[in-house]
């Protein structure tokens, strides 16, 4: 590796500046636990890694003027596999070779705008989500550190299933269970594949036919089963559920978090807190499938059911908020498009929360929710050099994070505007 910098540094190229020290000056730097402002804001990293006290005579510095240091953003429900707006039927005509290229794609848009890792929650292609994290682990193609989950498992006619096409065009899949037994089946093969985490359906959905998104969809026992053997290897689970009963049921069975939630009651969210349940709340996904003119093309069906949702979601988030749930943030990306990754800040904001909460919880609480609060989240010394930056201060203008003008991940610069 020496030799090889001292080539590249012959050779007049800078492709080894994650070894040398790196200065990064702002003029404030956001401390997303405390929500600290420092004026100016400096912070250096050497290795991929953030370093502590000052540091060295010569290092490189980069002077980011007007701008604001944050620790890199994370995102903890994505569909990187899921081209947004194909419609309902644009899904099956998609090879799973397509579907991985739009992961590609996807994933790049996503680190360009800030996020530098992000837990990829249900994708079909083959596994081909553990694929793209190799890749992009591999340094192959550039992407945010990926933690990803396969495909959810479902009930028959559950929100993961197909319902509403004629039985001759569908056969069942491996993720479709309905025992104890096929769950911890499932689960078994899935760790063997290669994924990090188990995503389940616990009750129906918005863009699904012919279930309910208020019903849960596991018996206890298939509940209860699935976290059993996710944990023995390992693995934690992750339930989309949008009805009261299913999220508490979910809760109950032992999930480390609840996608969506949306139809949270003050009780349910009470016993979350007190089992350290984590919400994942996907704010903008139901407000972009309401989107006048329907850009994304959703079923007629699913509109109704967004429509139905939509008034009843404030009161949960507020359930949640007042309860002390620990929010992580989380987009649902793939139901809009990708490169607005950033758009639940705004919402989380007109919801209930302060900037500083917001940024928390796509900062510190979601490394949490990940278990990597040691490598992610902060820029304290010893974490992984994951840093971002943004025009003015993001305390004052949530928006601001729409717009990240500089991306380092893991030590080297993967975006940098004038
Ligand atoms: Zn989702």
């Amino acid at each position: 590796m020496i030799l090889r910098c001292l080539l590249v540094s012959l050779l007049g190229l800078a492709l080894c500046a994650q070894e040398r020290p790196l200065v990064l000056k702002a003029a404030r730097l956001l401390d997303v636990r405390t929500g600290r402002v420092e004026t100016p804001g400096q912070v250096w990293v050497k290795d991929g890694r953030i370093q502590p006290g000052a540091p060295p005579a010569g290092a490189e510095t980069l002077d980011l003027g007007d701008r604001t240091l944050l620790p890199g953003l994370i995102d903890c429900h994505t569909h990187l596999l899921i081209p947004a707006g194909l419609g309902e039927l644009g899904y099956l005509k998609r090879s799973q070779g397509a579907l991985i290229l739009d992961g590609v794609v996807n994933a790049r848009k996503v680190l360009q705008a800030g996020f530098t890792t992000v837990r990829d929650v249900g994708a079909s292609a083959g596994f081909g989500d553990v694929a793209l994290r190799e890749a992009i682990a591999r340094g192959d193609v550039p992407g945010p550190r990926l933690l990803v989950a396969g495909p959810a498992l479902s009930i028959t006619g559950g929100h993961g299933d197909l319902n509403g096409f004629p039985p001759h065009l569908h056969t069942q899949d491996e993720h479709i269970v309905d025992s104890p037994d096929a769950a911890r089946h499932t689960v078994r093969e899935w760790r063997k594949r290669g994924v990090d985490l188990i995503k389940i359906h616990a009750t129906g959905g918005v863009l699904s036919n012919h279930d309910d998104p208020a019903a849960p969809s596991f018996s206890p026992a298939e509940f209860k089963a699935i976290v059993d053997e996710a944990n023995r290897r390992g693995m934690d689970v992750c339930a989309h559920a949008h009805g009261d009963a299913g999220i508490l049921e979910a809760t109950v069975a032992g999930v480390r978090s609840i996608e969506h939630g949306s139809l949270l009651s003050p009780a349910t969210a009470r016993e979350m807190k007190a089992r350290g349940t984590f919400l994942v709340p996907t704010l903008y996904a139901l407000e972009s499938i309401l989107l006048p003119g329907n850009p994304y093309k959703v079923p007629q069906g699913s509109l109704a059911k967004a429509r139905a949702i939509l008034p009843l979601r404030r009161a949960g988030f507020k359930a949640a908020l007042e309860a002390g749930v620990p929010i992580a943030y989380g987009t649902d990306i793939g139901v809009f498009e990708h490169g607005q990754v950033a758009m639940d800040f705004r919402y989380l904001v007109s919801y209930g929360m302060t900037p500083l909460q917001a940024i928390q919880s796509a900062t510190v609480t979601a490394a949490r929710l990940l278990r990597l609060e040691g490598e992610i989240g902060t820029l304290e010394a010893g974490r992984t050099a994951d840093i971002i930056a943004v025009d003015g201060d993001p305390l004052k203008d949530i928006t601001t994070l729409e717009q990240v003008r500089f991306v380092l991940r893991e030590g080297r610069i993967v975006r940098r505007e004038p």
